[in-house]
């Protein structure tokens, strides 16, 4: 399987910012950490990357058709939300309207590790460190979570044929949130969560068993 694997945005200040956060950066950061725990389980998957450095910035919408020409069979492109009202949390999972069975089931693995509702953030939204499920269990996950949204994203509109998903990890507005996004456990939590949904998606082609 090739996964390509989209660092949203480019050049720093060119996503949203928070004190002490910055979405392209980060988004570079945890992607090629996720990158190297993929790389690492030794799958059968090829990581294609959207842009190797902080200074480049392919533009959003060249993006689908660099994942086509790569001949990817899954896109996953990975920003961080801001709001208007601070009080907002929580990682959302994007794919398109009439997404298939890969997307809900990424999505669906996705969020089990980062949103399970009562288990990954307590009554103050402050996340919690949760331990990554099994794989059999990433295969299982609800897929009707009220995080899993549909929506047609500039970076995702022109590839429609390639399962595609964007991950908004987090939202850099809410101050307890931000702490856990630039906390070194929620960065290797995130980058864990992208490999879930990694291996969910080997699973469900049959590319690896459980
Ligand atoms: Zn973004």
């Amino acid at each position: 399987m090739i996964v390509f694997l989209d660092y949203g945005h480019g050049k720093p200040g060119s996503g949203c910012s928070a004190p002490g956060f910055d979405e392209a950066t980060d988004s570079l950061d945890v992607g090629q950490l996720a990158r190297n725990a993929i790389i690492g389980s030794g799958w059968p998957v090829n990581v294609i990357e959207s842009r190797p450095d902080c200074l480049s910035t392919p533009p959003l919408s060249d993006r689908g058709e660099a994942a086509r020409d790569a001949g990817a069979d899954l896109v996953i492109s990975l920003h961080t939300d801001s709001s208007p009202d601070p009080r907002e949390y929580g990682p959302i999972a994007f794919s398109m309207p009439g997404a298939g069975q890969i997307e809900r089931i990424v999505c669906a693995s996705w969020l089990a590790c980062l949103a399970r509702p009562g288990l990954a953030y307590d009554e103050h939204g402050r996340p919690h460190v949760i331990p990554i499920a099994s794989a059999g269990q990433h295969a299982v996950a609800s897929p009707d979570h009220k995080n899993w949204r549909h929506r047609a994203f500039l970076v995702l509109q022109h590839h429609t044929t390639i399962p595609c998903v964007l991950f908004e990890q987090g939202r850099c507005t809410n101050t307890i949130e931000l702490e856990w996004l630039v906390s070194s456990s929620g960065r290797v939590t995130r980058a864990e969560a992208i490999r879930s949904a990694v291996c969910a998606a080997l699973l469900s082609r049959g590319e690896i068993g459980d």
